[in-house]
């Protein structure tokens, strides 16, 4: 009994044994099918082995098929970008240089072997590096190429992945020397007709102080030569507007003063409109005085304009929740709904027969756009017909100086 009970231990030990032998030995064979790379088929096998392999290989099959896809993608990603004529450069977590473009050794100077060098160590423009590292690129950069002093560049960044950013740099040469003569054709035109009309309109001054029948016409002759000059005078400001480059300009403005010397111009001509100045806050605003003050006197003036005599113009400085407006509101013609989103292109007005005796340029609101923009501030108009409208200006918090 008891040599049996012995042997039948000895037995089970063996079996046991053999057991675990052949399942390293099992183990060791799917090991060493795993570290295999391609798609060969798993060692044979049966029972609960053969069916672990059978799942095994399936998951292997399509994990194989989806990294060749992505390969195949990411390839084709890479061609694309490498024959674009744009810069494209991918950086890591860490700034580094992961892949740049055939077109950024043009546009950048920026070289294969960079790849892994940090970018803000190569380029190096303090515009670039202040851009850089702020992180706010929803507007691109402008800057000229370090390659060469005549190729101007225009830069944008995205993000994307676990903090890794993309560099998209447009030569815009060709675009900016575009623009560089249409606004030079503009102020050399405004330029040269102001002379002769000058000239024009000291004739008529001397001419209407005779006695003649040719007052009636004199008089509208010299109508016609004011409303030119203003139209020279409003191009000349949009043109300098456009092309002279936007500066950090930090005069700190008292709104109630610039407002109080608008009105005191439109007492003059219009008496009897009730003008109504409420300084809601006695924060104060960033920017340039002469171009603000220019976009203030546009609207307060079109108010004045656009509403009758008994009318009243009220106009009111705010904070708001980010930042603060300034906003213009009249009782007077209001504007159909349909010219609101069109109203600050040049020469756009609502209803010119309407407003022909205005003496409008059509170009005040299109000023007023552009001054704002240098200011990153916006322009929202709300109106009703026969009621009045509001023309709201809003600046962002740091153009505010809460006091
Ligand atoms: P304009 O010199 O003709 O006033 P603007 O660019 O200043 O040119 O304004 C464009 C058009 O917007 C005007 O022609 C007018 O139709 C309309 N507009 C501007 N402000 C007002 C206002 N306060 N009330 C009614 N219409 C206005």
């Amino acid at each position: 009994m008891g040599t049996s009970f012995v042997s039948f231990l000895v037995g089970i030990a063996f079996a046991a044994l053999g057991y675990s032998l052949s399942s390293i030995y099992r183990l060791r064979k799917v090991f060493s099918w795993l570290r295999q790379s391609g798609d060969s088929d798993p060692p044979e096998s049966f029972g609960e082995w053969g069916e672990l392999l059978d799942e095994l290989h399936r998951l292997r099959r399509n994990y194989l098929a989806r990294s060749s896809k992505l390969e195949q993608r990411i390839v084709h990603l890479q061609n694309s970008f490498a024959s674009l004529d744009d810069a494209v450069v991918l950086l890591n977590k860490a700034d580094e240089i992961d892949w740049i473009n055939q077109s950024a050794s043009r546009l950048l100077g920026l070289q294969e072997s960079d790849q892994g060098q940090t970018l803000q160590n190569l380029l190096r423009q303090p515009d670039f590096l202040e851009y850089f590292e702020e992180g706010e690129y929803d507007k691109p950069l402008s800057l000229i190429s370090p390659v060469s002093d005549t190729t101007e560049l225009e830069l944008l960044i995205t993000r994307f992945g676990e903090a890794n950013r993309m560099l998209f740099v447009r030569d815009v040469s060709d675009v900016r020397r575009l623009e560089r003569t249409r606004t030079d054709f503009m102020a050399n035109v405004s330029h040269e007709l102001r002379t002769p009309l000058t000239v024009i309109s000291g004739y008529l001054e001397t001419m209407l102080d005779t006695d003649s029948d040719w007052q009636p016409a004199l008089q509208q002759m010299q109508g016609q030569a004011r409303r030119m000059e203003d139209l020279l005078k409003d191009l000349m400001q949009l043109n300098k507007l456009e092309s002279v480059p936007e500066k950090k300009q930090h005069d700190v403005i008292e709104l109630g003063s610039i407002i109080r010397t608008i009105f005191d111009e439109i007492s003059v001509h219009k008496a009897q409109q009730k003008l109504e100045l409420k300084l809601k806050t006695d924060a104060q605003l960033l920017g340039s005085h002469q171009e603000l003050y220019g976009a203030f006197a546009n609207l307060i003036h079109n108010a004045s304009k656009y509403t009758p005599e008994d009318g009243t113009i009220i106009v009111a400085w705010q904070l708001e929740a980010s930042g603060a407006s300034l906003s213009v509101a009249d009782t007077g013609i209001g504007i159909e709904a349909q010219h609101l989103g069109r109203l600050t292109e040049r020469f756009y007005r609502a209803d010119p027969s309407r407003h022909a005796n205005t003496g409008g340029t059509g170009l005040g609101l299109a000023i007023v756009k552009h001054v704002l923009l240098r200011h990153q501030a916006g322009l929202s108009i709300e109106s009703t017909p026969n009621v009045g409208s509001r023309f709201i200006c809003h600046f962002p918090e740091d153009r505010v100086v809460r006091s």
